[in-house]
């Protein structure tokens, strides 16, 4: 069974270290190993939801928790300037883990459109 974990729930489980930010009942943030900025934080729900595309409509409080949650650490983590959410869906958008994730980015100037 363990091994159809996604790499998420394994840090969700804490069998996996990661560099935890924050932390509630509902959702877990942490910083990405691959940092593409120099604020690179993900927010992922606890609940194993593969994608955006998996939300239910039943799923709206959760959904606007990862959001309100991405807001107040871009507050702490002091994103003044600007930041960006980034959630890719599918691999046609480079998703690679299928768990939903928030990709919180900032601290440089991002340009506009994405690759
Ligand atoms: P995505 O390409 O949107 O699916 O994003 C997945 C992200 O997870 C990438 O930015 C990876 O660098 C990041 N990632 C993969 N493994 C880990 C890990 N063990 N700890 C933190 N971030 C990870």
């Amino acid at each position: 069974m363990d091994a159809e974990k996604t790499i998420f729930k394994k840090i969700i489980d804490k069998e996996l270290p990661a560099d935890i930010v924050y932390e509630d009942e509902l959702c877990l943030a942490f910083r990405d190993i691959s940092p593409q900025a120099p604020t690179h934080v993900l927010v992922i729900p606890k609940r194993e939801i593969p994608s955006v595309a998996d939300l239910e409509d039943s799923d709206a409080e959760l959904a606007g928790h990862l959001l309100l949650v991405a807001r107040d650490l871009a507050r702490q983590l002091e994103l003044d300037g600007g930041f960006r959410l980034v959630v890719n869906n599918g691999p046609e958008a480079g998703q690679t883990v299928d768990h939903l994730h928030v990709h919180l980015l900032g601290g440089r100037n991002l340009t506009w459109p994405p690759g």
